[in-house]
Formats: structure tokens, sequence, C-alpha cells
């Protein structure tokens, strides 16, 4: 967790914004969107603080937020949850992964995840002392190879730890590998979590939860955020779902960390998830617009473009451009172009790093003048 320097390491996220604000280049680097979500969510906000519901909350969190979280799995998936006892708030997806990893981790386990990986689970893994071991997702489709994936699992593995809709490359997970995850986890006993906090930022086909499929809610952890879906990202609002014995396991780790955070925003986006089907629908629609718009600015500019399918993030490759080095890339982009992305790199282990040699994400979760104007200024790169 350390820079070579010994100091703490900035993430990518916080360096490449930095980056932005010191250049003033177009942010298409860290994901977070510049437009507010919908009206009902921000006024419940403000009425929950209005009301004084600005103390500690319940430790397993607000229950509008947990009945409402109830309600948003049974409407979309038909799954269903005792709020009571198998939902728990957190502080971020963040927060519900690392106390769930630290809970049923032990030192010298193995936690498998494909690679690339959002930057956290690295640092999270290494936190609880386990082996990060992982499965490859390569370029067109970014959709694992089974025969590798079972190769990556075995006795010593405690967590497969799966991202789908997936940071950085927008691929989504197939039915078989997601009942093939199932089939090893159930043969090596291990655990299934699922960070599906781009659930609703899918632009192809509906989202299926790994735990709705057969075999999997005994042994599996969701964890789910608002941040995505109703662009409140520095509310960090997020939560876990499992079966009773395993959230009681979850909340023991999670009462230590932050005991309790974001009273008032608790209520808010439960409100956000009573909104009607169009609210979702229309979140997808107007993303996949913005991919749209700036896939096709970026292949016009002379980028390879892999087909985002969701997230808000789609990868690039820029050696058509003649560049081969994707850091070097975009540590000159702010002067070159005035835009910021980031190097696919960032989300490899050291070993790895050099399958994203010339690969870079930009985010498109901007408005869509914003967007019209970073592939203007990317046209004119070369
Ligand atoms: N998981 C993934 C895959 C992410 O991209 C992010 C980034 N925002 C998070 C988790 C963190 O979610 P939260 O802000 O709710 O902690
Ligand atoms: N999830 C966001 C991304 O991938 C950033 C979150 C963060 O800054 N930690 O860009």
């Amino acid at each position: 967790l350390l820079g070579s320097d010994g100091t703490p390491a900035a993430t990518i996220f916080a360096e490449m914004s930095a980056l932005a604000v010191r250049t003033g280049a177009i942010n298409l680097g860290q994901g977070f969107p510049d437009e507010d979500g919908p009206v009902e969510v921000l006024d419940a906000a403000r009425r929950a603080i209005s009301d004084g519901e600005n103390q500690y909350g319940a430790g397993m969190g607000h229950p509008l937020l947990r009945s409402a979280i109830a309600d948003h799995q049974r409407r979309f998936y038909a799954q269903a949850l005792d709020p009571d006892r198998e939902i728990l708030v957190t502080a971020g997806a963040t927060e519900a992964l690392a106390a769930t990893l630290l809970a049923l981790v032990e030192r010298g386990d193995e936690v498998v995840t494909f690679e690339p990986f959002y930057d956290a689970y690295g640092a999270l893994i290494a936190l609880a002392g386990a082996k990060h071991v992982t499965v490859p997702l390569r370029a067109p489709d970014f959709a694992p190879d089974l025969d590798e994936l079972a190769r990556a699992v075995n006795d010593r593995t405690k967590v497969i730890l799966v991202n789908d809709p997936h940071n950085p490359t927008g691929a989504t997970l197939g039915d078989a590998a997601k009942r093939r995850i199932i089939e090893l986890a159930e043969r090596h006993n291990a655990y299934i979590v699922t960070d599906e906090v781009y659930e609703h930022l899918r632009f192809e086909t509906p989202h299926v939860p790994i735990a709705t499929l057969p075999g999997a809610v005994e042994r599996t952890i969701s964890i789910s955020s608002g941040g995505k879906t109703f662009s409140t990202t520095g509310w960090k609002i997020g939560w876990a779902m499992a079966r009773p014995e395993l959230i009681q396991a979850i909340l023991a780790v999670k009462q230590f960390l932050t005991f309790v955070s974001g009273t008032p925003f608790q209520p808010a986006i439960a409100a956000g998830l009573a909104l009607p089907d169009s609210f979702f629908a229309g979140v997808a629609d107007t993303l996949r617009a913005k991919r749209d718009l700036l896939s096709t600015g970026l292949r016009g500019a002379g980028f390879h473009v892999f087909e985002s399918r969701a997230t808000y993030f789609v990868v690039t490759d820029v050696s058509p451009l003649g560049f081969t080095d994707a850091v070097e890339f975009c540590r000159d982009l702010p002067q070159r172009a005035g835009v910021v992305a980031i190097p696919l790199s960032a989300f490899y282990t050291a070993e790895h790093r050099g399958d994203a040699a010339s690969l870079v994400r930009f985010a498109f979760c901007k408005k869509f003048d914003v967007l019209d104007d970073a592939v203007a200024r990317l046209g004119a790169l070369v």
C-alpha cells in the first residue's frame, strides 16, 4: 500500500483527478458523473436532514432502506430477502467488500478475482493477509476462459470475488461463467462475493445476480451501492446481502470499521430504489447514448475501441495511433489534448501489467457537450 518512496501511494483515481484539476483537462479518468441524480433522491436527503435524521442510526442500517433494498431485489430479480436479517447497510460497496473479506478470509487463504480488477480488491485482499490469485480477462471481449478459471480455484480458495458488470472493461459475465463459478465454489467449499455496483448500467441484457442462480444462495454475499445508479458517488451508501449467519459475521467486522454512516442519505437512497422502472431504464438509455458518442468519437480519432456492454467505462487500444506505452500516453494526454484518462495497467498486478501495455480506460459518465468537446480534442491528437 506504500509507494516506492515509502509514503502512502495515492490511488490512480485520486492521482488522475488531481492531474485534471491541475491542468484544467476534461476528466474522463475517475468514474463519477458530472450531473446530479434524480430530484426525488436529493429532496429526500434534504428532508431527512430537516427532519432531524442526523445522529447514529441502526447498526444494520435504516429500516426504510433495508426494506427498499428487499423490494428492489424482489422487483428486478425475483429474489426474496429478509430485510431484518439478510441485508446490511455499509459505507459504500467498499466497506461491504472490506468487512466481508476481513470476516471470511484468514491469513494465507486464497482469494480469486478476474484481472484486470478494481484497485480496492488488491489492497483489501492484502489487508486481509490473503493470497491474490487472478484469472485473466483478455481483449477483445474480456470474457474469462472457463478452464483457466477452474485451474485458479482449489481447496485453499476461500473466496471467489466477482465484479459483474465489470470495471474497467465494461464486460458482463455470461451465464456459463456464472454457473461454473457456483460449481467451483461448491466443489471447493468457497464463498462467492459479488460486486454488482453497476447492476443498472447495462446496455444489452438485463442483470442476473449470481445469488439468484441454483446452488448459489447459501454461499454468496451480494454487494451493491447507490452511488452509480443515483449519481451519488459521494454519499457512500452501500449494502451486503446474504444468509443471516454470514451477515452477522460481516456485521461483527463492520461495526468496528465505521459502526454506522450517512444516516440522512439512507432514506434518500430508499426513495431512489422505489422509483419506477422507467427511471432505471432511463439511466441505462442515457449512458448507452453516451457510450455510443464517446466510442464513435474515439474510433474516428484512430483509437481501437473495445465495445463496452455495461458500466460507464470503455477500454481502448492506443497502438493504432502510434503509442506503445499507455502510462506515458495518459501522463502526456492533458498537455497534448486536454483530456485525462486512466492506463488500464492500474487494474493489474505488477506481474501482469504488461498485458495492458497500450490499453487506456475512458469514462463516459459526463454531460453530452463535455463528451463532444473531449471527442473534438482527441480528434486533433495525431
Ligand atoms: N466496486 C467497483 C467495481 C467500483 O467501480 C467502485 C467504484 N466506485 C466501487 C466498488 C466502490 O463503490 P462505493 O463508492 O459504493 O464504495
Ligand atoms: N470506481 C471509480 C473508478 O473506477 C473510482 C472510485 C475511486 O475513486 N475510488 O473510476
